[in-house]
């Protein structure tokens, strides 16, 4: 997949560089085109922004350094704004991009762009939640981290991007990992018995547990989701639904 980043600071997507998503860049699943649309401004004093129509505080990103950048670069295809506007990011959208062969994100600043750009482009906004950040670089990295998880080759083999907390429809068990015992504190015994049948339902009640005191909304949905439960775990389930 072809990403395209237009931003003022692109210095700040240095992260992309290290660990999975460097890696998938490295072995060519991923390739990053950065582009600093300030050095496409006509502006004499190399300005991108301009007061508001209208008026009010703050900036906004003038059209033609980004409509220069998309002509000179020839971009075409999806166009992504990160926006506080826009669709809240979850595992659907993450999904569906992933598909694409080629996207480009615009990061906005200040107050944002001159809505005429995101008209010209189609442009889709995405949100990464129900705040306000400075800029939308840190929401273009999230989203392209999560997006990357479901291309073929970003993850190692044994791990699966549905298997995780949300995706799954629970939030996931605890981990624990070598020595048996440290800090006055032991692993759980049934993780340690290589019973796998055993192992399997303990997580299933850790998630679920957890589940339910921290996300009811998930708790609710999952159980009403019409997926079919062995013997074993509606008992787990009802053991959960009796706890306070
Ligand atoms: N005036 C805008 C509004 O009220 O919708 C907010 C502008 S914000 C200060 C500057 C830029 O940061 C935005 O143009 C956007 O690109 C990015 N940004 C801020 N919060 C974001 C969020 N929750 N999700 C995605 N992008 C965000």
């Amino acid at each position: 997949m072809k990403i395209n980043i237009l931003t003022l600071f692109p210095d700040m997507f240095a992260p992309l560089r290290e660990s999975m998503i460097g890696r998938a860049e490295e072995n060519g699943i991923i390739e990053f085109n950065i582009i600093n649309f300030r050095d496409y401004t006509s502006d004499k004093h190399n300005r991108v922004d301009d007061t508001p129509f209208g008026g009010g505080a703050g900036m906004v990103l003038q059209v033609q350094p980004i409509m220069s950048v998309v002509k000179a670069s020839n971009l075409t295809g999806k166009f992504i704004y990160m926006s506080p506007r826009g669709k809240v990011l979850d595992k659907n959208i993450a999904e569906e991009l992933s598909r694409l062969d080629e996207i480009t994100i615009l990061c906005g600043h200040y107050e944002g762009v001159d809505q005429r750009v995101l008209d010209e482009l189609s442009a889709e906004e995405i949100s990464i939640g129900d705040y306000v950040l400075t800029g939308g670089e840190l929401p273009a990295m999230v989203l392209i981290d999560c997006v990357s998880r479901f291309i073929d080759g970003v993850l190692a083999s044994d791990e699966s991007a549905v298997e995780e907390s949300v995706y799954s429809g629970l939030l996931e068990h605890p981990h624990y990992t070598k020595p048996r015992e440290i800090i006055g504190r032991e692993v759980p015994e049934v993780l340690v018995s290589g019973n796998h049948q055993l192992i399997d339902l303990w997580r299933f009640e850790e998630s679920l547990r957890l589940t339910k005191a921290r996300r009811p909304d998930l708790f609710e949905s999952f159980l009403n989701s019409g997926r079919e439960f062995s013997k074993q775990e509606r008992k787990v389930i009802d053991k959960i639904l009796q706890e306070k």
